[in-house]
């Protein structure tokens, strides 16, 4: 048997996502591909209810709960639907008979969350920086809760606007609800502060396929009685997330991310090393004009820097220089234009230090 990954000619993949995955845990996928610890099959080949399998899930269960610190009396669960999907299964799960949700609009993902929501419940925009374009998170001293809402729902990081919050917002006795899609496992969190933290793995701990949900206990088991079953948190944390077939491979290569991790010292040396990342390219946004970053300072995403040219009519030229030199995926989101350059977890500083000499390179080259 030949392998064909060892000459595998790889970019520096800025994509916000399906996002760059470490090279080591591709290269151990494809050497367990066609058999897996002696077991003769692929994962993709393994029955869900074989033993395989089920140990290959609560590895991937076990890592994640010691990594991110999850207490005991919160469920994890691994689903499909992706967050946009959460966005209804949330409300379905968690409006345990209130009429309202409180929101916090940060921009693209927050609009999408509060426009599902709005099917299933009344939705209070609590706070919004729609007004300054989204280049800031509300102060917390200016959100106006509802004590009876059945929860608070933030976005933590605004993958297309480039807007994070860099504090945890208290919402007293109402629970807090995140959509941690695009900085899920990029630094500590403090769980217990949170009532239900939601993520697509596909940003920072794996593909596309798994979403996973981080759920306290005693919200769980009041679902309306339109949610589907596979939907019904209360119904997968029973069956360990397998009420129906999850997401097998996806699960698999979220657990060897997480081992990955794991070996990188734990979440908070994950994040040191991000900040190290994004430093180093805002650092270089602030020290010229011919380049901008348009977010407040103290909410600006470590995970999605959004930049842009001064002189708009060589977003191409620049894309396309950037492409030559196997820098890829840094166009801006079609709603936001310029660039874009997602620092996730397993994108390496040499990426963003040969970023930065290319925009320096061509600022020399058609700047002043
Ligand atoms: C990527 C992303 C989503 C969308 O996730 P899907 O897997 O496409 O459903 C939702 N919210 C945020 C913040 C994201 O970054």
């Amino acid at each position: 048997m030949t392998t064909t990954t060892t000459t595998a000619k790889r970019v520096f993949n800025f994509s916000p996502g399906p996002a760059t995955l470490p090279e080591v845990v591709l290269r151990q996928a494809a050497e367990e591909m066609l058999d897996w610890h002696g077991s003769g099959m692929s994962v993709m080949e393994m029955s869900h209810r074989g033993k395989e399998y089920i140990a290959i899930q609560a590895e991937a269960e076990k890592l994640l709960r010691e990594l991110l610190g999850v207490p005991a009396s919160y469920k994890v669960l691994f689903l499909q639907g992706g967050a946009i999907g959460q966005n209804a299964i949330v409300p379905m799960n968690l409006l345990r008979g209130h009429a309202g949700i409180d929101f916090v609009d940060t921009g693209e993902w927050s609009l999408k969350s509060i426009k599902e929501a709005k099917k299933y419940a009344q939705v209070h925009i609590v706070a919004s920086s729609a007004a300054d374009g989204y280049t800031h998170v509300p102060a917390r001293e200016r959100w106006q809760l509802d004590p009876d809402a059945a929860y608070v729902h933030i976005c933590s990081n605004e993958t297309i606007g480039g807007v994070q919050y860099h504090f945890t917002p208290d919402t007293g006795q109402v629970p807090l609800v995140a959509d941690m899609s695009s900085d899920f496992m990029s630094r500590p969190v403090d769980v217990k502060r949170y009532g239900l933290i939601y993520a697509g793995a596909q940003k920072n701990v794996g593909p596309a396929g798994v979403t996973i949900v981080i759920v306290r206990e005693d919200l769980v088991g009041q679902a309306l009685p339109i949610t589907p079953s596979a939907f019904d948190y209360k119904v997968q944390a029973e069956a360990d997330s397998m009420y129906n077939t999850p997401p097998t491979y996806a699960i698999y290569i979220v657990g060897l991310v997480l081992r990955w991790m794991q070996a990188q010292g734990g979440l908070a040396a994950i994040e040191a090393r991000n900040r190290e990342k994004a430093a180093l390219l805002y650092k270089h946004l602030d020290s010229t004009s011919f380049f901008f970053n348009p977010v407040a300072l103290a909410d600006r995403s470590l995970m999605n820097v959004p930049f842009k040219l001064k002189v708009p009519s060589l977003d191409e030229a620049f894309l396309k220089g950037a492409d030559e030199r196997g820098l890829v995926q840094l166009k801006g989101h079609r709603s936001v234009g310029g660039m874009r350059a997602s620092l996730y977890n397993a994108l390496p500083l040499s990426a963003v230090a040969a970023l930065v000499d290319y925009m320096k390179d061509f600022e020399a080259r058609h700047g002043g």
